[in-house]
């Protein structure tokens, strides 16, 4: 079985890791009601897009 041969060194683990991110991205708080949504999604919270647009039913 391959193994590896050096030891990964803390600055080169960190520096593979800054791609390792927390927060999704393409993700942004809506405009009418503050709920993350996808951007240039609907808001699945309140229905809206592009302000004033109702796609989807409240009720
Ligand atoms: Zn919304």
């Amino acid at each position: 079985m391959a193994v590896p041969k050096r030891r990964t060194s803390k600055a080169r683990k960190a520096k593979r890791r800054t791609h390792f991110k927390l927060e999704v991205p393409g993700m942004t708080a809506c405009p009418n009601c503050g709920e993350f949504k996808k951007s240039h999604h609907v808001c699945a919270s309140c229905g809206q897009y592009d302000g004033k647009e109702v796609i989807s039913s409240e009720a």
